[in-house]
């Protein structure tokens, strides 16, 4: 078994995880990344939701003077607490207003260049290889530094011993084992978006860094809310871009029928929707624009979608909004012209807003291991744009630099062999033993469909039982029938068995939350329930259970809706 040293381990390779590094780098601490796949390359594994080149430009939510006129602090952060419904952490909502004007100035510091001085937006243009190139500007920083680099390097576990990080482990992609003794672990591996058939993230983001925190003692919680966005499905995915339409959308099934008002409420018309829709597009649901991407998905879902799994949007003759032009020729460089040709778009999964439970240093409650970017949780049941990136580059120097001095306080004395026996040998032994029939990868696609069609947009508690109970059966297939046929099918059977681990986490927590609230829609509880919901759920793991809990964090603070946000568009 391969064996590595270091003060901090930094798991990932997005834009947490090179802040991060610096940070415990320039805190004073032998600093290693790792990260699955190539580190910092778009489109591959390891690329991250930072380096995916998947939209036209990135904003990184600007805060200016305190009193002034544009985005003052205390709007900021007013409008966050207000997006996430009650359920955003308010006090890390207000560490981000603080410092990210600073985490700006670091990053231009390190030569990052925004297209104005006010909105902290990047264009993916042909220079930036169209991906946004926070990751390519940080690796450089990395580079000049003695961190330690690790590649290929998917790590399954997290070592505790007397309730203190002590290290992780993992297999790299020919399916040796590893195991990192660290002083201190900062968990950056990005959100779940491989969970669902449609989603804007690579191929590496698993929800790794969640099932490995859950495993390992740690609290997830708003687990139940993501983002949802709309991008096209075919010829290629792109996030559409239209902020600001001033007509309704024009949408048809594949049968050329508008159905959207099919799944209007009373009193709700295309109009009011698609205004609505137009402050936040593509994503965002705090609203009644939720009635909309319902509508697009549950077209699809009822096999009303085209071939691609799409409706169709027609923009012929429309007048354009806010940014379109990047849209309009990105499209036409794929063969789409949008004055003739119609898009087929579709409802994906952007970003999930929950995560570890981690406090103002982004530490989690086990000791020593922390957790930053869209790892961490602290955004509520909506979001305003702009503020993940942010958020990653303020909570990842926070973590590293923490973790820096969590190094020095360390046991000194090395990881006990039955922890790293019961955390990945005998697993990977276990593994090797099986003679089935199914390949781990197999299991993947079945799986992004059914969580896409039944807990991403909408469920009731019939369709949460589904998904219970198929995740239960992939589970029974793992372990029953399992087929290894070659290294890198070891490192898939770990990715499932997250990806399992966290759909079980968010499944309860959508089950538990018998109300809508935000993103999280019920069609069985349509209204938002403030008398019996304002609250948070907590999930954690021991002895081999999930545990559920209702805590609202901002209990002693309280919350009152004023109804509307004031910075515009807010996706
Ligand atoms: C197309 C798109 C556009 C977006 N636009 C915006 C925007 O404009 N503004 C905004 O604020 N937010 C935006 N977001 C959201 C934001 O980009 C992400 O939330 C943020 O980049 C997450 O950064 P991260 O460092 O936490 O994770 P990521 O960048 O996703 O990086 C995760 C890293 O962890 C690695 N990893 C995962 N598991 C393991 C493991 N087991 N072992 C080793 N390594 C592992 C991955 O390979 C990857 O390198 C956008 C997201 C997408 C997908």
């Amino acid at each position: 078994m391969k064996r590595y040293e270091t003060d901090v381990l930094v798991i990932g390779g997005g834009g947490a995880a090179t802040a991060s590094t610096i940070a415990a780098h320039d805190a004073g601490a032998r600093t290693m990344l790792a990260v699955k796949g190539q580190f910092g390359v778009p489109g591959v594994r390891g690329a991250g939701a930072t380096s995916n080149p998947k939209a036209d430009f990135w904003t990184i939510r600007t805060v200016g003077p305190k009193g002034g006129l544009f985005n003052p602090p205390e709007v900021v952060w007013g409008d966050m607490c207000q997006l996430g419904l009650g359920t955003a952490d308010a006090e890390l909502c207000q560490i981000f207003v603080d410092e990210v004007t600073e985490a700006i100035k670091r990053l231009r510091s390190m030569g990052m260049r925004f297209q104005s001085k006010m909105l902290a937006t990047m264009p993916a243009t042909k220079e930036s290889k169209g991906t946004n190139n926070i990751v390519q500007i940080q690796k450089a920083v990395i580079a000049g530094t003695n961190t330690v680099v690790v590649e290929h390097a998917n790590f399954t576990d997290i070592l505790v011993e007397d309730g203190r990080c002590m290290g992780a482990v993992g297999i790299h992609d020919d399916g040796e084992p590893f195991v990192v003794q660290a002083g201190a672990v900062v968990l950056a591996t990005g959100g779940i978006g491989q969970l669902f058939r449609y989603s804007f993230n690579p191929p590496g983001n698993t929800g790794d860094g969640y099932a490995m925190a859950l495993r390992a003692g740690a609290e997830l919680f708003n687990m139940e809310f993501m983002q949802q966005g709309l991008a096209t499905t075919w010829p290629t995915q792109a996030m559409v871009m239209l902020y600001e339409m001033p007509d309704p959308y024009k949408m048809f099934n594949r049968e050329g029928k508008a159905f959207v008002k099919d799944y209007l409420p009373a009193g709700l018309g295309l109009t009011d929707v698609s205004n609505l829709k137009a402050f936040h597009w593509p994503v965002s649901c705090r609203d009644a624009a939720i009635h909309l991407d319902r509508a697009i998905h549950g077209e699809a879902v009822a096999g009303r979608g085209t071939d691609h799994d799409a409706i169709f949007l027609d923009l012929s003759g429309t007048k354009r909004g806010f940014q379109p032009e990047v849209f309009h020729e990105y499209m036409k460089s794929v063969g789409i012209d949008l004055d003739h040709d119609l898009l087929q778009i579709q409802i994906h999964h952007h970003t999930s807003n929950g995560g570890v439970r981690i406090d103002k240093h982004a530490e989690s409650r086990v000791k020593g291991l922390f957790a930053c970017g869209e790892t961490a949780g602290w955004q509520g049941a909506d979001r305003v744009g702009g503020t993940m990136l942010g958020g990653s580059q303020v909570f990842g120097f926070r973590a590293g630099t923490r973790a820096a001095e969590a190094a020095r306080d360390r046991p000194q004395r090395e990881i006990r062999k039955d922890e790293l026996d019961a955390r990945l040998l005998e697993r990977l032994a276990r593994a090797n033993e099986r003679r089935g029939t199914t390949r781990p990868g197999s299991l993947l696609a079945p799986l992004q469909r059914e969580m896409w069609s039944r807990l991403l947009v909408e469920k009731d508690a019939a369709d949460l039982a589904h998904a219970r109970a198929f995740v239960r059966e992939q589970r029974g297939r793992l372990e029953t029938d399992l087929l290894i046929a070659e290294p890198f099918d070891l490192v898939l059977m770990f990715e499932q068995r997250n990806l399992l681990d966290v759909a079980e986490a968010i499944l309860a927590a959508a089950d538990l939350r018998k109300e809508s609230r935000g993103s999280h829609y019920r069609s069985d509880y349509p209204e938002r329930d403030d008398a019996n919901w304002m609250t948070n759920i907590f999930i954690t793991y021991e002895n081999g259970e999930l545990g559920l809990t209702r805590k609202w964090i901002n209990e002693a603070r309280g919350w009152t809706d004023a109804g509307s946000v004031r910075i515009m568009p807010w996706g």
